[in-house]
């Protein structure tokens, strides 16, 4: 790392998105199309990089003229078309242009001025409001990392991520970047795109690891490997600290290090409040790697497996052995504590299921979670018949992802009946009480949840999509942040219906979202009765010790207030209050 204060500080303001410092060089990537190394060249070497440019692009015209006349041969002339336009890309004489003046004018190698310059007409492209054209950006980024290949000799050079720790820059994340991300080296990750409840936000809280999101235009003036700061806490990437940055940083690393050090004491103790009433703290896990954070966090259970992400390495569902043996290692483990198992939530953000051939114009409206089990049943049967089998091995229980009515759970518990009586036929081993629960994240499901009660065991609020249903503020679009408020009046009010709808069924309430994660909301939580908050690995020690500090009945005095309250500020002012008084130095 090169020394600090050499070059000015430049801060960058973002949205936290994970908490934590780190302090590493940047290493910035691009979906698609991955930064090449950066080097200074003297002004005699500037016509030398302009060739090699040349060269490049020529190198890259005759293999797209080649691929085009293969594929003419095999899927005639309009598939063959695509390279046409490709070659045309190539052949735009302003990026050219471009490329050549940023060779001569910042004196860095060809490959990084081609580079820069790309990320910059892709990042005016991404902006385009026409989604046809917005998605040529895939096209683009397509054709300039082949340029990028045929700068080397071997012309199928990959670029790697560097073999020392960095923090992570990029244009935008896929859950599947992040999952397989070399987490060995990566302290960080800080994006242009993204949102605190996308999740990739959510699986670099997992992980443990500080993010920052909606960094607007970092990804064009991040200069490779530059010395610099991510702070996870108040959504900052400061590029060539000073040495005071530095000095700060470092300290304040140090004091949460001492916080976090004291909560782990208090691992596995009981969480109940003062006054006595017990919550459950468990943990929130996508993948099964994740299982020792788990059991190290002190979780009493896992409140929402989200098995979507065994998409992550094809496309396909696993098969029914496969998700068994998962499912029956992540229960086996997790013992004496339940599993609570979601069944497939693909769509919106998330991996698909299936590419679908037109892409979804509103994918959080479309084709998602329970409506891709029910429209697929062979699947779905798998998946149930799987959790069932691993409810042999553990405490398991199945929920059901955006649940909007009652015929979706009927459907679904239908199917439940339906590979029990198949696995009690066959003499297969399971939990004939196995409990059904469902996540209430659509709004007509917390507005009906006095009808949906009756049929479920238990609800599970997923806070991350009830909150953007209800205030229609898409949760990773960064220009409505704003307005995607957890503790809007609206929000408020649905939870509580939620809760009371349950209490009358004699059934429990959870939080599996976000929001059940944020000590600041904790007393807000607890006061409108939730009686289980399922959250991060990393949050369950804070969240375990924020219950422990406080008394119901002052929380549910507390709520009482908001309840009657007419501002999100003014809701999330009250619950503060409380966190304040109880846990201040754990307050961010
Ligand atoms: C939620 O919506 O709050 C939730 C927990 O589900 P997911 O984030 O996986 O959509
Ligand atoms: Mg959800």
């Amino acid at each position: 790392m090169p020394k600090a204060g050499i070059q000015p500080e430049v801060i960058y303001e973002g949205i936290p998105a994970s908490p934590g410092i780190a302090i590493a060089p940047v290493h910035v990537v691009a979906r698609g199309f991955t930064a090449p190394e950066i080097y200074e060249i003297t002004e005699a070497e500037v016509s030398r990089e302009q060739e090699r440019f040349k060269a490049a692009l020529e190198a890259t015209k005759r293999q797209l003229i080649e691929l085009q006349s293969r594929l003419e041969d095999l899927a005639g002339d309009n598939e063959a078309g695509i390279f046409e336009a490709h070659v045309m890309i190539l052949e735009d004489r302003s990026v050219v242009d471009r490329v050549h003046n940023a060779i001569a004018s910042r004196q860095q190698n060809a490959e990084y001025a081609f580079y820069a310059v790309m990320q910059n007409f892709l990042e005016a492209m991404r902006r385009i409001p026409d989604p046809y054209l917005r998605e040529r950006t895939v096209d683009i980024e397509d054709v300039a990392q082949r340029v990028l290949r045929n700068f080397s000799d071997d012309g199928d050079s990959r670029p790697q991520g560097p073999d020392v720790s960095h923090i992570l820059v990029a244009y935008d994340l896929a859950p599947s970047d992040t999952a397989s991300m070399n987490r060995k080296h990566v302290l960080g990750f800080a994006t242009e795109q993204g949102s605190v409840n996308s999740h990739t936000a959510i699986l670099a809280r997992a992980f443990g690891i500080p993010a920052v999101v909606g960094l607007e235009g970092v990804v064009i003036d991040v200069i490779a490997l530059a010395p610099a700061i991510l702070d996870g806490y108040t959504g900052k990437l400061i590029l060539h600290p000073t040495a005071e940055t530095l000095e700060r940083y470092k300290s304040l690393s140090d004091i949460k290090a001492k916080v976090r050090s004291s909560l782990e004491a208090m691992r596995g103790a009981a969480t109940a409040t003062v006054d006595g009433r017990e919550l459950t703290v468990s943990a929130n896990i996508e993948i099964i790697e994740e299982l020792p954070l788990v059991k190290r966090s002190g979780a009493k259970g896992i409140g929402l497996y989200r098995t979507e992400f065994l998409l992550l390495n094809g496309e396909e569902m696993p098969d029914e052995k496969r998700q068994t043996e998962v499912y029956s290692r992540v229960a086996s483990e997790m013992q004496p504590h339940t599993v609570i198992i979601r069944t497939l939530d693909a769509g919106g953000d998330k991996l698909p299921v299936e590419p679908l051939t037109d892409p979804e114009p509103n994918p959080f409206l479309g084709w998602r979670g329970i409506r891709v089990s029910l429209a697929r049943p062979a699947m779905f049967r798998e998946q149930i018949r799987a959790i069932l089998r691993a409810s042999a091995f553990g405490k398991v229980a199945v929920m059901f992802p955006m649940i909007s009515g009652l015929s979706e759970v009927w459907r679904s518990k239908e199917m439940v009946r339906r590979c029990m009586d198949e696995l009690d036929k066959e003499g297969v081993a399971f939990d004939e009480h196995l409990p059904v629960g469902i996540m209430i994240e659509v709004p007509a499901a917390a507005i009906c949840a006095d009808i949906l009660a009756p049929e479920v065991d238990f609800f599970s609020i997923g806070t991350n999509d009830l909150i953007q249903y209800t205030v229609a503020a898409d949760r990773v679009n960064p220009h409505v942040a704003e307005l995607y408020r957890p503790t809007h009046p609206a929000v408020i009010r649905l939870i509580k219906r939620t809760i009371d709808a349950a209490t009358d069924n004699g059934i429990w309430t959870g939080i599996c979202g976000e929001m059940a994660g944020d000590i600041r909301l904790t007393p807000l939580l607890i006061g409108l009765g939730v009686e289980e908050l399922s959250v991060g690995p990393q949050q369950v020690p804070r969240v375990g010790h924020a219950i422990r500090s406080l008394s119901y009945a002052e929380c549910a005095a507390m709520s009482d207030e908001a309840l009657r309250h007419t501002r999100s500020q003014g809701i999330l002012d009250l619950s503060m209050s409380l966190a304040r008084k109880h846990y201040g130095n754990l307050l961010d």
